[in-house]
């Protein structure tokens, strides 16, 4: 189209939801149809977090609030923030947004343009790649491979830095392998990057509590050599069951906070005010319901994973976090485009292929567990019959 600013070709798209909208039309039309294709928890919203958001609009918070957040909800989640990590936040640097999505473009505004590098994971949540193309700098990949429990090797890492690199993006626990990227990596990559003080670090710990089998979270801001140009993303979604409230937050350093405030106050101007004082509870309220939630996913990861390693030509790690496996999934002359059509289509099953991550997500599908036991008990079946055909 004539006029367009021509970056807006650049964006990508998220193929989950293309899915869902597909899946929603097969539904429609009178099939039964398993979504393991989004990646939204399957619980409700606790009812505590519930009722806070409708206290707050009885008692009258319906206007605009400050765009950086009200302060309870930041000072609640500098509070939280400590407690799970032992790391001490200012109110001040955190940013609350409408999900935490907003980061990653905001924090791509700022640092993306044309002649820079931004290394990303490879395979990777889809968004990354998308608002790195949009601001024209080049997407650099940074592998994440099964043999390697889909985790980085760091000095590959650092070898991918160079005087272009702007920002380097990462995601543990990862969408869409559930990898878990391990305490030594990091102190490595930490220790490599004072090499290159100019280079800051996206860091989306958005799955920062669904882990597993006891595993502790390390936070990136964990690292006193590199916490001054760590920005940190992090949110409700996942966490409380949340994602139709939108509602998430970035821990900024000082040097460009200011600049993710003013990206704040000229588009999303500030979140919904009720479904902040909400956030507040999810904080600060009882956590049971978080702990049966990912006691719940616990239980379907050790089923799925056994289960997919006993299927021939299917191969599955066990991830540490968040609610995906990524098992490979190896038909003669179909790539996983075709394979995750097919299932769709013709078992009525959504997964998401694993190219739609990156290049290194060729072969593998993204499946979400975020789904009862009798729905992935019947996608079990569903792929048997499949990989017999
Ligand atoms: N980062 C990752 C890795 C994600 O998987 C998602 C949601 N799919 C987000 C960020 C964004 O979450 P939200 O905007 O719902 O808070």
């Amino acid at each position: 189209m004539d006029g367009l600013n021509k970056s807006m070709y650049d964006i990508g798209s998220d193929s989950a939801f293309a899915i869902l909208a597909r899946s929603q039309e097969l539904q429609k039309a009178g099939n039964d149809v398993i979504n393991l294709g989004i990646g939204q928890p399957d619980f409700p919203t606790p009812p505590n977090v519930v009722e806070a958001a409708i206290k707050a609009l009885n008692e009258g918070h319906h206007g605009y609030t400050s765009s950086n957040g009200i302060l309870e909800l930041r000072k609640a989640v500098a509070d939280d923030y400590f407690k799970r990590n032992k790391i001490e936040v200012d109110p001040q640097n955190i940013l609350i947004t409408p999900g935490g999505k907003s980061i990653i473009f905001y924090t791509l505004l700022m640092f993306g343009e044309p002649n820079s590098e931004i290394i990303t994971p490879d395979p990777g949540f889809i968004a990354y790649k998308s608002m790195i193309d949009y601001t024209g700098a080049k997407p650099i990949s940074l592998p994440h491979r099964m043999e390697n429990n889909f985790s980085f090797d760091a000095e590959e890492l650092l070898s991918l830095v160079n005087e272009k690199t702007k920002l380097i993006i990462l995601n543990s626990p990862a969408n869409p392998t559930g990898g878990v990227v391990t305490n030594s990596e990091l102190q490595k990559l930490a220790q490599g990057l004072l090499k290159f003080p100019k280079v800051f670090i996206l860091s989306d710990e958005i799955y920062s509590r669904i882990l597993f089998d006891n595993n502790k979270h390390n936070t990136l801001l964990k690292y006193p050599e590199i916490k001054d140009r760590v920005i940190i993303l992090d949110g409700w979604s996942k966490t409380y069951s949340m994602t139709g409230w939108r509602l998430g937050f970035g821990i900024f350093p000082n040097s460009v906070f200011k600049f993710a405030e003013k990206l704040a106050i000229n588009s999303h101007s500030c979140v919904n005010s009720a479904a902040q004082y909400a956030g507040i509870e999810a904080l600060k309220g009882s956590q049971e319901s978080v702990e049966l939630m990912i006691n719940k996913f616990q239980s379907r990861r050790n089923y799925l994973v056994n289960e997919l390693n006993k299927i021939t030509n299917v191969e599955c790690k066990k991830p540490g976090g968040a609610f995906y496996v990524f098992p490979k999934v190896t038909k003669e002359n179909m790539m996983s485009v075709e394979i995750s059509k097919y299932l769709l289509e013709k078992k009525f099953i959504a997964t998401v292929p694993g190219s739609s991550f990156g290049d290194l997500g060729e072969g593998f599908l993204r499946i979400s567990y975020a789904s009862s036991m009798k729905n992935l008990e019947k996608f079990i079946l569903c792929l048997k019959d499949f990989m017999n055909e």
